[in-house]
């Protein structure tokens, strides 16, 4: 009997389709207002058109709303002044511009703040903005989901199920409201300093598990006559979702960040139990494949530092070993506790040797710094929900 062997093509595409169909079952619901009012924010410049096609308004009206919502920031239809008042009160009677709520609004000592964001749902989302220390620029960290399906063993978003996937509205409108908070309104031209600078998807949430929301949104960041932040001031950090991270590369193009953690694929197992899906040599292969990498734009390797588990000098000539010829950088980042959490962070001087090693096979290796850890807006401390989900880490 002849045997049909997929190919490794054929394998990721299905891969990447059920990916997809998953992605769809926890799908965010419609945007759209009790009284059926349109939320126009998340929609991609075609979408915005039909939208305004469908009132029998001309398609360059959908080009004027862009920019009173992306580089004005405006919410209210009354306020967009190159709009005649009939429109503007006609656009009001079938759509709105709207935000998410801020249900908390909390600042650390060291001036990070973090925002929980409710939705129309009630479900919620955190989302965090980190200062730069010195300058007038800062990240804004991102969440792409609500909750999490995978249970990585030292994160606290990890204990959450899955509630749901964010919509593109939602994941702009967390940036959005963060620069309302700010009042970073209109969106600064070109090379102008921002106090909103960079985007760093690292929030709640897989990403790559919510692709198609996550790559409408940040096209909407990207576009020029908006919000105008390059790809290059974008970070999606993935836990190795291996089918979706070409495509990823291909369309977005934005900096990739990938949460190795492990050099082995025993422990790795573990710690990201996605590795039993994709395993290391899988995710490594698909990071020298990554369009984006190269000298200018490395790839980040996130490498949570736990006492005695993974923070070796074994480990870091593995690690050196494993990425060799890659474009790249290593974060080294000390475990950040959460309530209930069992793992211990490294030693410093654990990490400063394991920094070494890094370091001495000439890649870069910084050791980023807990911010915001007495408002649990740490990496890997975010969470929206108590409800008990399974063991703690
Ligand atoms: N789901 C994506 C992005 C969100 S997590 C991902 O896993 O990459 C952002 C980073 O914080 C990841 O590298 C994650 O592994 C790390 N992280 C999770 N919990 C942590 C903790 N308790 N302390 C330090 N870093 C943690
Ligand atoms: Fe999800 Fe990332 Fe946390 Fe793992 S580390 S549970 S992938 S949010």
């Amino acid at each position: 009997m002849p045997v049909n062997y997929a190919s490794n093509a054929e394998l990721t595409a299905a891969d990447r389709d059920r990916i997809l169909a998953k992605a769809a079952a926890f799908a965010p619901p419609d945007n759209v207002l009790a009284d059926g009012r349109r939320d126009l924010v998340g929609l991609s410049r075609e979408q915005l058109a039909e939208e305004v096609a469908a009132i029998g308004e001309k398609p360059f009206r959908a080009k004027q709303l862009w920019h009173w919502m992306y580089h004005q920031g405006v919410t209210d239809f009354a306020a967009m002044s190159s709009i005649a008042r009939p429109l503007q009160e006609k656009l009001a009677e079938h759509f709105v511009v709207s935000r998410p709520e801020v249900s908390v609004d909390q600042r650390s000592k060291d001036q990070t703040r973090k925002f929980l964001f409710k939705f129309r749902d009630n479900e919620a989302v955190e989302t965090v903005y980190i200062p730069d220390p010195v300058e007038d620029r800062g990240a804004v960290c991102i969440s792409s989901q609500v909750g999490c399906t995978l249970s990585c063993r030292f994160c606290h978003t990890g204990t959450q199920r899955l509630a749901r996937n964010l919509s593109s509205a939602e994941i702009v409108g967390q940036f959005m409201a963060a620069r309302d908070a700010y009042g970073e309104w209109p969106s600064p031209k070109g090379e102008t300093p921002r106090l909103l600078s960079t985007i760093v998807l690292m929030g709640m949430g897989e990403p790559l598990y919510n692709y198609e929301n996550v790559a409408q949104a940040m096209k909407i960041v990207m576009d020029g006559e908006g919000i105008g932040l390059s790809r290059r001031r974008i970070t999606l950090s993935t836990s190795g979702v291996v089918p979706m991270m070409d495509r990823a590369g291909e369309e977005l193009g934005v900096n990739l960040a990938v949460s190795l953690h492990a050099v082995r694929d025993d422990l790795r197992d573990e710690l990201v139990p996605l590795n039993r899906k994709y395993p290391i040599k899988e995710l490594i292969a698909a990071c020298r494949r990554y369009p984006a990498a190269s000298n200018a734009r490395r790839i980040t390797f996130e490498y949570v530092m736990l006492d005695g588990i993974n923070d070796s000098e074994t480990d870091a000539r593995a690690l050196v070993y494993l990425i060799a010829g890659l474009p790249a950088k290593v974060n080294l980042i000390p475990f950040n506790p959460w309530p209930g959490s069992t793992y211990k962070t490294s030693s410093p001087a654990a990490i400063k040797k394991f920094a070494e090693i890094v370091m001495a096979a000439g890649y870069s290796s910084p050791i980023r710094t807990p911010r915001g850890q007495d408002i649990l807006a740490a990496c890997g401390q975010l969470k929206s929900n108590e409800e008990p989900r399974r063991r703690a880490g």
